[in-house]
């Protein structure tokens, strides 16, 4: 019965003895220090650790938003380190959906404006991008809210909203920076699933930053969690939530 392979794949994505540091006059500060890390596709990855531990830094560089001081990262056939700009920008629109804690919706455009943005600036046609925004907005199950503006949406709506614009350009990577900090812990459970689904369903690579790991690691594939800029433990599947101890 099991499928599983014992070939040894090339990891999806990779950071090889990654280094942050942020200088901001006399001071240093090193949000990530010589990280290393390998990641088969298709994961829901759960990276964890206090605050100022480096996590919004990882998905920061992850996303090309910003370049690491020293190391290599690779996602799928890119070579992130050795991006110029218009590489940046081909990369961040075909490989990366981003998610945040606030939302970032646009107040004043509807559900389905707010959806449509990048496939605008990805200059898709009108037409064929207003089905390709209601499509992704019927996977997050939002069929019903495409005309409401943010303020006519709950929190829980907002984030499917967003979740439904990371996925309009349909890229294989979702990076979400505490998805479910604004919201209350049920609602924060069903966006989890949402996620979890999309990983399962479409082969997305998730990596969701969290606080806690409780809520994510029942469908966490996989755990990494940052100390002080540094990878401290990451576990493939079974992660059993704040039961697993080393005491
Ligand atoms: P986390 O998301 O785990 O809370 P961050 O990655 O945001 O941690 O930050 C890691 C460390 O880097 C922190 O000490 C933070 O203050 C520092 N830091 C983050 N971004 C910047 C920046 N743009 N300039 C200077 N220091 C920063
Ligand atoms: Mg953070």
């Amino acid at each position: 019965m099991t499928n599983r392979t014992t070939q040894a794949t090339p990891p999806f994505l990779s950071l090889e003895k990654v280094s942050k540091i942020y200088q901001r006059g006399p001071n240093r500060v090193v949000a990530l220090r010589t990280f290393s890390l390998a990641l088969p596709a298709a994961q829901f990855t759960a990276v964890v650790g206090r605050s100022g531990s480096g996590k919004s830094t990882l998905l920061h560089l992850l996303a090309a938003l910003d370049h690491p001081t020293e190391g290599e990262i690779t996602v799928g056939p890119w070579r992130l380190s050795a991006f110029d700009r218009r590489e940046q920008a081909r990369y961040r629109r075909e490989m990366v959906g981003m998610i945040f804690q606030q939302f970032n919706l646009i107040p004043s455009m509807t559900a389905l404006a707010n959806v449509e943005l990048p496939l605008v600036l990805a200059g898709v046609a009108p037409a064929v991008r207003q089905a390709r925004a209601a499509e992704c907005l019927e996977r997050v199950e939002l069929s019903h809210r495409l005309d409401h503006r943010p303020t006519e949406l709950s929190g829980g709506e907002q984030q499917r909203v967003a979740i439904a614009r990371a996925l309009a350009l349909d890229p294989p990577l979702l990076l979400a920076d505490e998805p479910t900090g604004n919201l209350d812990s049920v609602t924060g459970k069903q966006i989890v699933a949402l996620l979890a689904r999309l990983q399962r369903e479409q082969g997305k690579s998730i990596i969701v930053v969290t606080h806690s790991l409780e809520e994510v690691a029942p469908v966490a594939t996989r755990v990494v969690e940052l100390h002080d800029g540094s990878l401290l433990r990451t576990d493939e599947k079974g992660p059993r939530g704040a039961t697993e101890s080393t005491g």
